[in-house]
């Protein structure tokens, strides 16, 4: 048994207006009342983070996070949204550079890198994805390229400002596709990534650190992969848009 607390991040990407948001909470929140030996994250869309934050603060292990955030504090970047908002509004986590950022947004790991930086300084905690593509494994660059993008991601981040990081490995294959890495290779990826901020921090941080798995994480699935030593949580996408779904996978029994 490791001394990490088991964390569930809900992440609605484009989903949910404001008062879906409002529906979901309203079901939500009666549900897990009961359940506090796990940390419980929802990212809903930006339009929603407001209402959201005000909604859990009836429930201390449940926590906001945006999806997404620009570096700077303020200036002339349309459309960005900067960490003193988010913390102004209760916004305690913020998703970096998940496989649709980088993908389909252009994210490098160098923007990646001052994102994760800027979050920290600002006291919101980083949830740092990584993941390899269905090509990349087939021509077996997995670790290669999860190596990449823990390096320029935690490029800026200090010893002790690991503490509030978070690491999420998805597999690019297993996002929205119904296909989920089977436990074993999970686990083997999480131990590499341990085993790599070992190696370039030290030992105890480690130790500490919780690794999440993301990619198609449904009720039927969570409990083999959070039987797994390296598996702390689960970033959940699909799945948590419902109640009852997102409840399960929460309680991950
Ligand atoms: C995600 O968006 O981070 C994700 C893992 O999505 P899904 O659970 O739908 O695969």
């Amino acid at each position: 048994m490791n001394g990490r607390r088991p964390l569930i991040a809900a992440n609605w990407k484009m989903y949910k207006t404001l008062e879906e948001t409002r529906a979901f909470f309203k079901e939500f929140i009666p549900k897990i009342k009961d359940i506090f030996d796990r940390d419980i994250i929802i990212a809903p869309p930006f339009t929603s983070l407001n209402e959201a934050a005000n909604l859990v603060k009836e429930v201390p292990n449940c926590h906001i996070a945006a999806q997404n955030m620009h570096f700077e504090e303020q200036g002339a970047f349309t459309g960005e949204i900067s960490p003193l908002m988010l913390k102004a509004i209760g916004v305690s986590f913020v998703i970096i550079g998940h496989s649709e950022r980088r993908h389909i947004f252009g994210e490098s790991d160098d923007l990646i890198g001052k994102k994760v930086k800027s979050a920290i300084t600002h006291g919101i905690c980083p949830i740092l994805c990584v993941g390899e593509t269905l090509e990349q494994r087939e021509q077996g660059h997995t670790n290669e390229v999860i190596s990449t993008q823990i390096d320029g991601g935690l490029s800026l981040v200090s010893l002790e400002e690991m503490e509030s990081v978070t690491i999420a490995y998805e597999p690019v294959w297993a996002i929205g596709t119904g296909k989920t890495a089977t436990p074993e290779l999970a686990q083997e990826v999480h131990s590499f990534i341990r085993k790599l901020i070992a190696q370039k921090f030290n030992s105890p941080i480690a130790e500490n650190l919780r690794l999440l798995y993301g990619g198609s994480v449904k009720p039927e699935n969570v409990a083999g992969l959070m039987n797994q030593p390296d598996i702390d949580g689960a970033l959940v996408g699909g799945a948590s848009l419902e109640v009852n779904s997102f409840e399960k996978i929460v309680r991950f029994e």
